[in-house]
Parts: structure tokens; C-alpha cells; sequence
């Protein structure tokens, strides 16, 4: 599939994300303390974790992703204050992904903000790397435990990150504008 559909729950912005193949993005499920934060400042917890609090995300470069629809309402928070800037709809709370900063080609989109027919082994490929499964909750299976992705996911990404950083892939981004500031002002949640 080349192209999937993005859409937040409520329909007000939408978008693509293009060049999707199995080969060309990372599907990861992240624990970590900050994504759960995240779900739970949205109050998006039922719809964004798993039943061990993981984080369904997809690893692409920004210049992937556009959004024909509804683009101002796209809003950031940090959970923490060096934290990832972490990217939500403000009209219904739909978590969308996470950035770094403009120079660096990564954004990891959230299961949410892809329309369903997307989210399938076809379109993104098996789950490679499951992050901090320190931080689960409950009795995630030992295998997902391991506190780093195989050397060969990690591989991977570096090779994947090295190539979109040669082809310039960190923009245009959605989410930073042509002086690499957040297009949206970054919000720290009430602790
Ligand atoms: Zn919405
Ligand atoms: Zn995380």
C-alpha cells in the first residue's frame, strides 16, 4: 500500500501518509511511563493502550505525512520538558504522533490517527520492536520484556534515519515551520 488515509476520530483533520510499505517504516509498540502519560493527559487511555499500556506507532519520516484537512487544530504537548514533542487533535483528542526536532527525520505516528483499514500486517508489516517493557503494566510476556529491540531493529532504524536524513525527508513537516519552531506552541500538562 502506498498511501494510507489519516483521520482523527471526530473526521475534522485528515491526511496522508504516503510511500507506506511494509519495508519502508518501523512498527513498534512503546511502554514507556511518558506515552502512557500522553494517553492518559488526552484521556484517550481506552482507546490508545493495549492491555499491557503499550503504544502502537509507526516510524516514518514527517515529509511522509500531510494533512488536507483541519490542520489547525493540531496541538503539541511535552510530557516532559526534553521529552519528545508529542502531537494530538484539539477538537476530539485523537493522539496523532511524536517529533524530535526539525533537523531530525523521525515521527512516529499513532495507530490512532490512521483510518482502520490501515493498522493490518499488510499495510505496515509485523510489530519489529517492543520499547521498555520495563514500564508495562501487568504481566507483559517475557519475551516483550527485553529492555532494548534486537540488533537487527536497531539496525534498521539507523539505516532507515541515516537515508532520510541524506534525502532531506525531516521536511516539509506538518509539524515544524521553515525556522524549525513547532508549528503548534508546546503545552506542558497540569501534573
Ligand atoms: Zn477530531
Ligand atoms: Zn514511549
Amino acid at each position: 500500500m502506498a498511501e494510507i488515509s489519516l483521520k482523527c476520530s471526530c473526521g475534522t483533520v485528515q491526511g496522508t501518509a504516503s510511500n507506506i510499505t511494509v519495508k519502508s517504516g518501523l512498527r513498534m509498540v512503546c511502554y514507556c511511563k511518558s506515552c502512557q502519560a500522553f494517553a492518559k493527559h488526552l484521556n484517550q487511555e481506552d482507546k490508545v493502550l493495549d492491555e499491557f499500556g503499550g503504544t502502537e506507532v509507526f516510524l516514518i519520516p514527517p515529509s511522509e505525512v500531510k494533512f488536507h484537512q483541519g490542520s489547525d487544530q493540531l496541538r503539541c504537548m511535552r510530557v516532559t520538558s526534553k521529552g519528545p514533542y508529542r502531537w494530538y487533535t484539539e477538537c476530539c483528542k485523537t493522539p496523532v504522533g511524536n517529533t524530535i526536532k526539525s533537523s531530525i527525520p523521525f515521527f512516529t505516528m499513532v495507530h490512532n490517527i490512521m483510518e482502520h483499514e490501515a493498522k493490518s500486517e499488510n499495510s505496515l508489516g509485523s510489530i519489529k520492536a517492543h520499547l521498555n517493557g520495563k514500564d508495562a503494566r501487568g504481566n507483559l510476556p517475557p519475551e516483550k520484556i527485553k529492555s532494548r529491540p534486537p540488533l537487527k531493529t536497531i539496525l534498521g532504524l539507523i539505516s532507515r534515519m541515516s537515508m532520510w536524513k541524506i534525502k532531506g525527508l525531516n521536511k516539509p513537516s506538518p509539524f515544524f515551520n521553515a525556522s524549525g519552531e513547532p508549528t503548534s506552541k508546546p503545552s506542558r500538562p497540569a501534573a
